[in-house]
């Protein structure tokens, strides 16, 4: 079995080839794929460790196509199942010289809405260090959110380690009152969170790193939050009142920061599983999101282990 176990919905993504226009007048799309959690599992693999994916997608081509590529990352697909009655959830991304890219998803209705709760009774965890739990999967549908808090529940009973990240989408939720309560519920069940500085804001009112880990740090289980703070790295503040920030890393050219934030919860579930430090694990995070705003695909640029070391020793640092 994984090291590594994570629970999303894939995306057939169309994204853009033409610089700077608008999703109105750009003509030509490339088809990749995407979905946040599938990027933390491609990534964990990528720096060498086990993890296996928990979905559904269509039949028709878009499906296969998920399962061609996923396989091709060598992720595991054992818990990935196809639903002959629905589609892929697919999205349509532009492609921006500076700033966020707009993009326009196309789920409401898909397969993984539709993934049963029977199917977390068989996922094996047996082997499982780390689950990967992100707020995208629960705001799908109310089935996949039966099936998300499930799995969170088997997690937590076999004290099983997990990482939180809140991946706020608010058109996801009927109302930002249920996205911020569910959220911030489902957090709680996390041993590590990882939000953002921005979600701080939505989810609790603050854009200061400390009031915002310490909010979170109430969470029954959680015992350590990192905030990530774009190009200004991390701010991590533990349950015993440890805290310290860990500078990010400077980059000249942003091409696309897609995907930065799940390279930081990656970097950092890596690094822990490697027997790391927490500083060393946020060092990791900031790294594996530098490196990733660098590249235009969602997950294009999460490293090899060679890859990282040489990242490492052009910026003079090292996880010590
Ligand atoms: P998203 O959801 O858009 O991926 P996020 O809010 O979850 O983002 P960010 O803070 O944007 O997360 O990025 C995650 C990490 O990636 C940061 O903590 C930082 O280490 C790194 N990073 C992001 N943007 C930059 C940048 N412009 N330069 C250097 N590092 C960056």
């Amino acid at each position: 079995m994984s090291e590594v176990i994570t629970i999303g919905e894939p995306l057939v993504t169309f994204a853009s080839e033409e610089i700077d226009k608008s999703l109105v007048d750009a003509l030509k799309y490339h088809k990749i794929m995407g979905g946040a959690e599938l990027n933390v599992a491609i990534g964990v693999k990528r720096l060498g460790h086990s993890v296996e994916y928990i979905s559904q997608v269509g039949e028709e081509p878009f499906g296969q196509f998920v399962i061609k590529t996923i396989n091709s990352h060598q992720v595991g697909t054992k818990y990935i199942s196809s639903d002959p009655d629905h589609w892929t959830g697919h999205q349509v991304k532009q492609l921006v010289s500076k700033g966020d890219p707009q993009v326009v998803n196309y789920r409401k209705g898909s397969a993984a809405c539709y993934l049963s709760k029977d199917v977390i009774d068989k996922v094996d965890l047996d082997d499982v260090k780390i689950a990967h739990m992100s707020g995208i999967f629960p705001a799908i549908s109310a089935e996949a959110q039966e099936s998300f808090r499930k799995l969170y529940k088997r997690l937590n009973d076999k004290n099983i380690l997990t990482t939180f990240d809140p991946n706020l989408r608010p058109s996801l939720w009927d109302s930002e009152e249920q996205m911020v309560k569910t959220i911030n519920e489902l957090a709680s069940y996390a041993d590590i969170v990882l939000p953002g500085i921005n979600e701080g804001k939505i989810l609790m009112g603050s854009e200061d790193p400390e009031e915002i880990a310490d909010f979170y740090l109430k969470g029954e289980r959680t015992n350590i939050v990192m905030v990530k703070v774009g190009p200004d790295g991390a701010f991590v503040k533990k349950s015993d009142g440890e805290k310290f920030t860990v500078k990010g890393f400077k980059v000249d050219h942003v091409v696309d920061t897609v995907g930065a934030g799940d390279g930081f919860a990656l970097g950092v579930i890596t690094a822990l599983l490697e027997g790391k430090s927490i500083k060393a694990a946020a060092l990791r995070g900031n790294a594996v999101g530098a490196l990733q705003v660098q590249t235009p695909g969602d997950n294009d640029g999460y490293p090899t282990h060679d890859e990282l070391t040489t990242f490492y020793e052009k910026e003079g640092v090292s996880e010590e």
